[in-house]
């Protein structure tokens, strides 16, 4: 579903991704770890284009992105591709982002009204599914501040399904949470992990990558430092830095 090649990725004179590789194929669950500043939330936005990148390339479904222009300027040069790729690449973030001035299932429903077009009545019925999915069905006339962080969080992922995205991108979705609630969050990405969704997953939860993954990207001052299956990148890393960041994190 998702290739990135080669990628390369600066703010102005930082360079942030220095030639990075990354696929995820249909039903693939790809895990990045790596330590604060090592490029994992750059290379999550640079997937759906919210941000550019100088070199490299990215493909949806196999499908290149077009560019013109080079190095700072180059930007994509189909709007049309950038609206499918970034409505099928559906995003959560750490700060759940929900729109405070609409109930959870406006939240959920407003996309797929307004971007996608579709029809009212059905997407309330999709947004309704969604959110029994992800267990807060009973919330769905609440306004987001009178949810826990756990409960908006799950609600923020119903809203990404919503838009039945070909992929899922998550960024940190655990990291504002109290350990309870982080539980609840893990529990609807492993069903959806189970379910055979494609998602690449930013975390710093080194167990839900290990439950969940079926690849791990260990990111270090934007390069690939190494990768692989999980039980082998956990259980018998071979670089040194990756050792070092395991024992920093348990
Ligand atoms: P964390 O674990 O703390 O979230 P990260 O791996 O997600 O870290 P990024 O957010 O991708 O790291 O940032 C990588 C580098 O790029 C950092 O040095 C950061 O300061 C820099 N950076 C990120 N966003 C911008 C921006 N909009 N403008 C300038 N520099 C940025
Ligand atoms: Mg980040």
């Amino acid at each position: 579903v998702i290739e990135i090649r080669n990628l390369h990725k600066a703010y102005g004179p930082l360079e942030v991704l220095k030639g990075v590789d990354v696929t995820a194929r249909r039903g693939d669950v790809v895990s990045l770890i790596g330590s604060s500043g090592s490029g994992k939330s750059t290379l999550l936005r640079c997937c759906n284009l919210l941000e550019d990148s100088q070199q490299g390339d990215i493909l949806f479904k196999g499908e290149g992105v077009h560019w013109r222009g080079e190095g700072h300027q180059r930007r994509p040069s189909d709007a049309k591709q950038v609206l499918r790729i970034r409505t099928n690449l559906s995003m959560v973030f750490q700060q759940f982002n929900l729109w405070a001035h609409m109930t959870i299932l406006q939240n959920v429903m407003e996309a797929p009204l307004t971007v996608l077009g579709r029809p009212r009545d059905e997407v309330e019925a999709a947004a309704r599914g969604y959110l029994d999915k992800v267990g807060i069905g009973d919330k769905a006339e609440a306004w987001p501040a009178q949810l826990s962080g756990g409960q908006q969080q799950r609600a923020a992922i119903a809203r990404a399904l919503c838009m039945e995205p070909e992929a899922l991108l998550f960024d940190e979705p655990t990291s504002a949470l109290d350990p309870e609630l982080e539980q609840e969050v893990v529990r609807v990405i492993k069903d959806l992990a189970a379910e055979g969704r494609t998602m690449i997953i930013v975390t710093h939860d080194m167990k839900m990558a290990r439950d969940v993954s079926d690849h791990v990207v260990f990111l270090h001052q934007g390069l690939i430092e190494e990768e692989g299956p999980p039980d082998r990148l956990f259980g018998a890393p071979t670089s040194e830095r990756l050792r070092g960041f395991l024992k920093s994190t348990t």
